[in-house]
């Protein structure tokens, strides 16, 4: 058994994506959804033990919490401070991992062929996946992480993080970029304001947009820089590899990427 904690968790797609991993492999999982307030993270790893869950997917408000509560975190999740996959081990240990920044780099790899050494970055946004995506940038060689957000405090946290190439950034180095990430929410659906996080008119063909967000599946900013010539990935393939990560640590048996990615595009779709 696998699950998620969080809190709002009814609409989460992990279920969705990870169960239909499983039977695309034929494995004997099944992957639930468990609302779990904030402040009780601790008693959700107890009870991964008690139950003996082999994986858990975490979700905010818990992903801080975990990286405190947990006997053991890899480097990225340590760095980050945040959890959003652990993994009991043969020994009943509890690890938790980070997925995000690599689910990002193998999404948009997958896509573009993006290969992130030496190449000039740009995140705008400093939140919690800003950041995984800004430690993986650096992690795999880039040779610039520029962070550009509303609140320059949390710009600065978040570039210190990208290690030895984060610094704070500004409007002006988004032209300069080979790649650049909206990592804001601003563009999602159902979300204020509807507008876009940065100038598009910044943005020009030879360049790579990656719009996080996966709903809806095109973002104003999206459409505006594919008018400009951009390459354009949106956040489904970092949903969709980020949780094939944590399917392949829980189960050492290879995801199925093809069909979580068709499983999660037909429900968003249908969705509209
Ligand atoms: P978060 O921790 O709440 O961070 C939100 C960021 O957006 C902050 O930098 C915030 O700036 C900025 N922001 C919010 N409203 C803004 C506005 N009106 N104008 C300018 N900046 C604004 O959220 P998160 O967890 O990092 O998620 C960010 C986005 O990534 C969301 O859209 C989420 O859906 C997406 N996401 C996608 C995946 C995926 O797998 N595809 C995974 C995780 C997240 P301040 O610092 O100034 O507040």
């Amino acid at each position: 058994m696998a699950a998620v904690i969080g809190d709002p968790i009814r609409h989460s797609l992990s279920p969705l994506i990870l169960n239909a991993a499983f039977r695309a492999r034929e494995l004997d999982w099944v992957y639930v959804a468990f609302p779990v307030e904030e402040g009780n993270a601790r008693e959700a790893l107890v009870a991964m033990r008690t139950f003996a869950i082999d994986g858990l997917s975490v979700t905010m408000p818990h992903k801080t919490a975990v990286a405190g509560a947990i006997e053991r975190c890899t480097e990225v999740a340590a760095a980050l401070r945040a959890v959003n996959c652990v993994v009991r081990t043969d020994d009943g240990e509890l690890v938790g991992h980070n997925t995000d920044g690599s689910g990002f780099l193998s999404g948009i790899a997958e896509e573009t062929g993006f290969a992130p050494a030496g190449q000039r970055c740009v995140i705008v946004g400093a939140g919690g996946a800003a950041r995984a995506v800004a430690v993986a940038l650096a992690r795999a060689g880039a040779a610039d992480v520029a962070i550009v957000n509303r609140t320059r405090a949390n710009a600065e946290q978040a570039a210190v993080l990208a290690v030895p190439v984060g610094r704070v950034g500004a409007s002006d180095d988004i032209e300069r970029a080979d790649l650049v990430v909206n990592a804001t929410s601003v563009g999602m659906a159902r979300r204020e304001p509807a507008g876009l996080p940065f100038d598009p008119d910044r943005l020009h063909q030879g360049q790579i947009l990656a719009d996080l967000i996966y709903d809806p599946l095109t973002t104003p900013l999206l459409s505006a820089a594919r008018t400009r010539g951009a390459i354009t990935v949106n956040g489904v393939g970092m949903l969709v590899h980020q949780a094939a990560a944590a399917f392949e640590l829980w189960t050492g048996v290879e995801a199925p990427i093809a069909a979580m990615t068709s499983a999660l595009g037909a429900h968003l779709r249908q969705r509209g």
